[in-house]
């Protein structure tokens, strides 16, 4: 178990009036995990948002070494007619997966019956959850919004058209038991691309991002395995406009690149607008 700070010193810093120290430990997959003690500290979860990313007082945040459980991030937009399949794939490659586990679809406003489906898919998949936002705010907000409902020791979020494998999922799982590493991030074989103008802007953007500043996202993408300390990490930037991929590299948490080809939608189009992508570009460069 956990050592525990003094009282004093973990007193809420932003003047909240429920002062009083609950260490507690949580139930994750069905086991106990300890929870970190400044995530307890009071029941309005902004002390948490306020303390400083660090190792406060030596209290761990690591979860329980046997902790085995995993969330499966889905952000959804429009994808009514593959979600499904995507579904089966996903359990099929869960088989042999010896712990619990969970998959968290999260509508980005759709358009279509994504929701619909999602709740048809939950009267029959006791994994499922969903989450439903208002209008489309993106899949940077998405992402965000699955991280915080995760309950798993590790997550893994993977987009929810099917280009992301899910015959790749045993290996990420499998890579992960390594404890030298916190991320395992899929990494696009190079390939030539469908689209050689899309392929080469996305080219220059890493090449400039990498010389601004100093993170390197070559074929990388959003395909990654987190362990619960980098979760915790992204959780507590403040930042509103995100950028997934190079938040978890400027974590700096060691990370081991897994190569995959990556596959065509099951259906549909890709959703990104020329404005959605020229704005992530310019907030991913900025923002760093
Ligand atoms: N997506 C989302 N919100 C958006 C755009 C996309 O949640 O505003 C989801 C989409 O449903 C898919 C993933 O993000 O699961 C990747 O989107 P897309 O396939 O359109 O992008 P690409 O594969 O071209 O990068
Ligand atoms: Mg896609």
């Amino acid at each position: 178990s956990v050592s525990l700070a003094p009282d004093h010193a973990l007193r809420c810093t932003v003047g909240c009036r429920n002062q009083r120290f609950q260490p507690s430990s949580e139930s994750v997959g069905g086991l106990r995990r300890q929870r970190s003690s400044y995530e307890n500290m009071c029941g309005t979860g902004h002390c948490r948002r306020q303390l400083p990313d660090c190792q406060i007082l030596g209290v761990p945040l690591k979860t329980m070494p046997s902790s085995r459980s995993l969330s499966i991030i889905l952000p959804l937009h429009n994808e009514a007619d593959s979600i499904h399949l995507l579904i089966d794939a996903l359990h099929e490659s869960m088989r042999a997966w010896k712990g619990k586990w969970e998959i968290i679809c999260v509508d980005d406003g759709s358009k279509d019956n994504t929701w619909s489906s999602v709740q048809k898919l939950a009267t029959t998949h006791a994994r499922i959850q969903g989450l439903r936002f208002t209008r489309n705010f993106g899949k940077e907000a998405a992402i965000l919004a699955g991280l915080e409902a995760a309950q798993g020791a590790w997550v893994v979020v993977m987009d929810g058209d099917g280009q992301h494998p899910p015959a790749l999922l045993p290996d990420l799982l499998r890579h992960a038991e390594n404890d030298a590493f916190e991320i395992i991030a899929g990494k696009k074989r190079v390939r030539a691309p469908e689209n050689a103008a899309a392929g080469m802007l996305s080219r220059v953007f890493n090449q400039i991002m990498h010389a601004a500043t100093g993170l390197d996202l070559q074929n990388s993408c959003d395909y990654r395995l987190l362990k619960r300390p980098v979760i915790e990490a992204l959780l507590r930037m403040p930042e509103r406009i995100r950028f997934f991929r190079a938040m978890t590299v400027w974590t700096g948490f060691a990370q081991l690149d897994v190569e995959f080809d990556v596959l065509p939608r099951l259906a549909g189009n890709s959703a990104w607008s020329t404005r959605g992508l020229i704005s992530l570009a310019v907030n991913g460069i900025t923002g760093f």
